[in-house]
């Protein structure tokens, strides 16, 4: 197949492009490199993943077949969206309409990569997909968080016009890839126990993520483009960890003696969040096979591998 991916130099979206590329596929990336750097798909270029610098939110012109296009372009970390707040309303509204176009020209499989934000801070848990969530749509999380709702709602409307399309709504993934200065939960407690700053919990730390390691991610996402399912499906690691519990297991996995240090929690930060996974079970066949310890481990390796760059992240 020939799959484009937007986002393709991104965390998530380089190892999408390495799976696809290795099980033969021939992969186009486009990234207008906001957030995303080319040193993660720089490996791949003699596999078969060509590289395009394009900002999504233009039209899109891709001469040639396209079997699919998994859209995954849009800021990600709260730090960077917050950085970014046109922006991100751009890649999600516009973007998205933009790469479902795109699609629809081709006859292609298209794969929005929503996220477990639509849900806002949640008032049911664990996340069902039917839940329609609690979103303040007027707080400093509504950029990233309104415009998937609309990416959902345009994607849907595609629907309706007979494209193949299909939602996957993305709970809290990590793994090797992540810029250490992303400022995210994983990275930032790696980075600070690896350099011996204190470690930043926000709030109380009693707040719980799912954390997914990102080879499981991968797995559900090329299920969801070989598949013609249309979703919303949840995808997610269901182990729920306070932040609290996480650093500890960063501090235990580093072997680090980092002191913990609490900050104010900063405003309509979720108080809980897991998905419900049975439907993507059901659907897809998927499940998550690495435990958080495993995958923080890998993580930790792999950033331990770039004593320049987590130092440069701890300065930051
Ligand atoms: P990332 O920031 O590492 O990757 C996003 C990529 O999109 C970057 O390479 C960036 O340069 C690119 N991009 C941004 N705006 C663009 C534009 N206008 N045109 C072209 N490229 C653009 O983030 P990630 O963690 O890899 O997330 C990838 C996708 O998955 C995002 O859509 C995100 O919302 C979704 N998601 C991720 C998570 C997670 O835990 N990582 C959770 C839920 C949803
Ligand atoms: N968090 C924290 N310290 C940090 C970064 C994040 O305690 O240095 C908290 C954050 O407030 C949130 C959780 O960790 O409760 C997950 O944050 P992240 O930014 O990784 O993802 P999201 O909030 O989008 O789930």
């Amino acid at each position: 197949m020939r799959i484009v991916v937007t986002g393709g130099a991104g965390f998530l979206g380089s190892h999408l492009c390495e799976a696809l590329v290795r099980r033969g596929d021939t992969v186009l990336c486009l990234d207008d490199l906001s957030t995303g750097r080319l040193e993660n798909i720089e490996h791949l270029r003699h596999l078969g993943c060509e590289f395009v610098r394009a900002d999504v939110t233009r039209p899109i012109d891709v001469t040639g077949d396209v079997d699919a296009v998994a859209h995954l372009a849009s800021p990600a970390s709260p730090p960077d969206y917050l950085r970014l707040p046109l922006e991100t309303l751009a890649v999600g509204s516009r973007g998205t309409e933009n790469a479902l176009r795109l699609a629809r020209q081709h006859g292609a499989r298209f794969i929005l990569a929503s996220t477990s934000e639509v849900y806002g801070d949640p008032l049911v848990h664990p996340q069902q997909e039917d839940y329609w969530g609690n979103v303040n749509p007027i707080g400093p999380r509504s950029v990233y968080d309104e415009a998937k709702r609309f990416a959902e709602a345009v994607t849907t409307a595609y629907r309706g016009l007979s494209v193949n399309t299909g939602i996957l709504r993305i709970f809290n993934t990590y793994g090797p890839r992540m810029r250490p200065c992303d400022g995210r939960v994983v990275s930032s407690f790696i980075v600070q126990a690896l350099s011996g700053e204190p470690i930043t919990i926000y709030g109380s730390g009693d707040q719980t993520r799912s954390f997914c390691y990102v080879d499981d991610l991968v797995r559900g996402l090329v299920a969801m483009i070989d598949s013609t399912e249309a979703g919303p499906l949840n995808i997610g690691n269901p182990q729920e960890r306070t932040v609290r519990e996480l650093a500890e297991l960063v501090l235990s996995i580093t072997g680090s003696s980092s002191a913990i240090e609490y900050f104010p929690l900063p405003q309509d930060d979720p108080t809980r969040r897991q998905p419900a996974i049975a439907r993507v079970q059901g659907a897809l066949g998927w499940a998550p096979e690495v435990p958080i310890e495993e995958g923080l481990r890998r993580t930790v390796q792999w950033f331990a591998a770039r004593p320049d760059a987590v130092a440069a992240a701890a300065r930051s």
